[in-house]
């Protein structure tokens, strides 16, 4: 994902607490015996707070552990050189003969390979036995980073479930049970060939060019050539918060998810990609899993906003209010801020809201398909602030393609325009309100429209023009320098700025190809930068991150089909430079990017 919109930020987490006090304080955990029972060790590649706030990863822990027959313990990153114990037993990561992985950021790459490091489990795939079991784990690995581009990991991993985890699972377990399920390659080329949407990368192998350049897969006999990502349809209870703990970033917060993907299809944004076709749940499938609420949790967050229509928000929030919880959101579109909307954010006391107009002036907002204008964004900073709110967060996205002084100058512009709407209002009531502006460089992502583009680059790079990770950083640091001067001596004005040079690597991970493994093992076994590390390796950022890609280039990702045409994708990448708007999805009545059939 380009960044992490999150919904709270109020942790109360101590590091210092032991696996029985963090146990003590959680609701929702499986305690189960060990004896007769298949054993599953799910790792999220993080510290416990960050893994605990992430409802994918609790997902997959109810469905595995819903399962009788088998018991799933959580993994995580230790917060020192303590060894890696299950949260549930406290028993070693090496006593599990399955280890699943579910990782949604590519900064957890890292710690991926850091786990193999710390567990002595092999990291390399095709070196781990032939036979499963402890200590030689069939490892299998999940997770929208994995379903956008596996390849960056694929030397780790087994076994990748490439789409959602409802229906995968159940396909999967089924073969882990079977005692005669055979051996390692057995086992993984079966699922491979008999399943879709399950991927064993030891089967396939990567050519690159000369110039060092991915160029294709081969993949062993009698296996397709492309892994198809698998969705889940409909759902009789909306995913929800399953684990509760004060020790995480959503402590007192329950979580709803309203859908899945989102309708928009802004053009920087994976989520409107790679989750197509865009689903709303049932509204009684949200009441459903609302219902599942503990009673001592009475805020509930409600993720997937943007596609909700107003009648059934309001039968939701009615829901809501009628238990005597309140509302959160983790951002609100700016042109869809009603009147109803406001009653709910004034009965909910919410004090702080965040909306991205990402891009920095309106031309950007429909070079990227955002399509909001000035009008939108100051009219709601009014009605927001008339409803009470202190506290406007503002996510702002720079480098995107096309973009020039002018973009930021007119930002810089918008916010005191904001900020005046603001005050004044602040001023009759008696309490100033705040702006707080998050700044990230602009990331191109696989499946979007913008995977062609480099990294930092304004415009569009001729055939065999060249463009630099250095000039990349150069063009984004010039206008971190530009806001940071134009904001910080404005009071009741915070602005935070992502680090471009983490940004560039993120680029490299989310468009690299599985060379990038040995990399991340070299940077968590010698401390090394990712520049030293990918500089050992005989790679560099040009190669992933700073290139202009064609319609004709082969791309690592393309493994995994999401039913998405090629030309829809380009043809959408030459309409952002000529700012024409794409209408939202109709999965009714469109069929145009190939995803929707009839
Ligand atoms: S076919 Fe149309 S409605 Fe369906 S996912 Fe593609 S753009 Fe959206």
């Amino acid at each position: 994902m380009n960044r992490k919109r999150q919904v709270s930020r109020q942790s109360a987490y101590n590091p210092a607490l032991s696996r029985k006090d963090l146990l003590a304080r959680e609701r929702g955990t499986y305690l189960k015996k060990w004896t007769g029972r298949l054993l599953v060790g799910l790792f999220y590649p993080n510290h416990y707070r960050v893994g605990m706030s992430n409802l994918g990863f609790q997902l997959v822990y109810r469905l595995l552990n819903d399962d009788e027959t088998l018991v799933c313990e959580r993994l995580f990153l230790p917060e020192s050189t303590e060894p890696v114990l299950s949260v549930e037993s406290g028993r070693p990561a090496g006593d599990f003969p399955v280890i699943f992985i579910s990782i949604s950021f590519e900064h957890d790459y890292v710690n991926l390979a850091r786990f193999f490091l710390a567990t002595g489990i092999e990291p390399l795939a095709q070196r781990r036995g032939k036979t499963i079991e402890p200590g030689n784990p069939l490892v299998v690995c999940g997770g929208v980073a994995t379903f956008m581009n596996p390849e960056p990991l694929a030397p780790f991993i087994d076994l990748f479930v490439v789409g959602e985890a409802e229906p995968l699972l159940p396909v999967l377990l089924t073969y882990l049970r079977d005692d005669n399920r055979g051996d390692r390659q057995e086992l993984l080329y079966t699922l491979n060939r008999d399943h879709q949407g399950f991927y064993a990368p030891t089967l396939y192998q990567t050519h690159y060019d000369d110039q060092g350049r991915f160029e294709r897969f081969d993949q062993a006999p009698g296996l397709a050539d492309r892994i198809d990502r698998i969705g889940l349809e409909t759902t009789d209870s909306s995913a929800h918060s399953e684990l509760l703990t004060p020790e995480t970033e959503f402590a007192d917060l329950y979580l709803t998810e309203l859908g899945r993907g989102c309708s928009r299809g802004c053009r920087f944004c994976t989520a409107g990609f790679v989750y197509r076709p865009p689903r709303l749940w049932d509204v009684e499938a949200i009441l459903k899993s609302l219902d599942e609420r503990p009673d001592t949790i009475s805020r509930v967050g409600l993720l997937g906003m943007e596609m909700i229509n107003r009648e059934n928000l309001e039968l939701i929030a009615d829901h809501i209010g009628s238990d005597g919880c309140s509302l959160s959101f983790s951002s609100l579109r700016a042109d869809k801020i009603s009147d109803n909307l406001l009653k709910l954010l004034r009965d909910s006391n919410l004090k702080s809201i965040a909306i991205a107009p990402d891009g920095a002036s309106e031309r950007l907002r429909r070079v990227i398909n955002k399509q909001l204008t000035e009008k939108d964004l100051l009219s709601a900073a009014e009605k927001l602030t008339e409803a009470g709110l202190y506290r406007l967060k503002l996510y702002l996205m720079i480098g995107l393609p096309t973009e020039t002084d002018a973009d930021l100058e007119e930002f810089v512009a918008l916010v005191q325009h904001m900020r005046d709407v603001m005050h004044r209002i602040g001023r009759e009531r008696g309490r100033l309100s705040e702006i707080s502006i998050s700044v990230n460089s602009f990331v191109p992502k696989p499946w979007t429209p913008f995977q062609y583009h480099p990294f930092g680059a304004s415009g569009k790079l001729g055939s065999g023009e060249t463009f630099t990770a250095r000039k990349a950083l150069q063009n984004i640091k010039a206008k971190i320098k530009y806001l940071r001067k134009s904001f910080c001596p404005v009071p009741n004005l915070r602005i935070k700025f992502d680090n471009p040079d983490q940004a560039l690597f993120q680029v490299v991970l989310a468009r690299g190809d599985r060379r990038l493994a040995q990399v991340l093992l070299n940077m968590a076994d010698s401390g090394i930068s990712w520049k030293q590390a990918l500089k050992r390796q005989g790679l560099n950022e040009q190669l992933f991150a700073t290139r202009q890609y064609d319609q004709t280039s082969s791309l690592p990702w393309s493994i995994v089909d999401h039913s998405i045409h090629d030309q829809y994708l380009w043809d959408e990448y030459r309409r952002s430079f000529k700012e024409k708007a794409t209408l939202p999805c109709d999965t009714e009545l469109c069929r145009r990017c190939g995803v929707c059939i009839d």
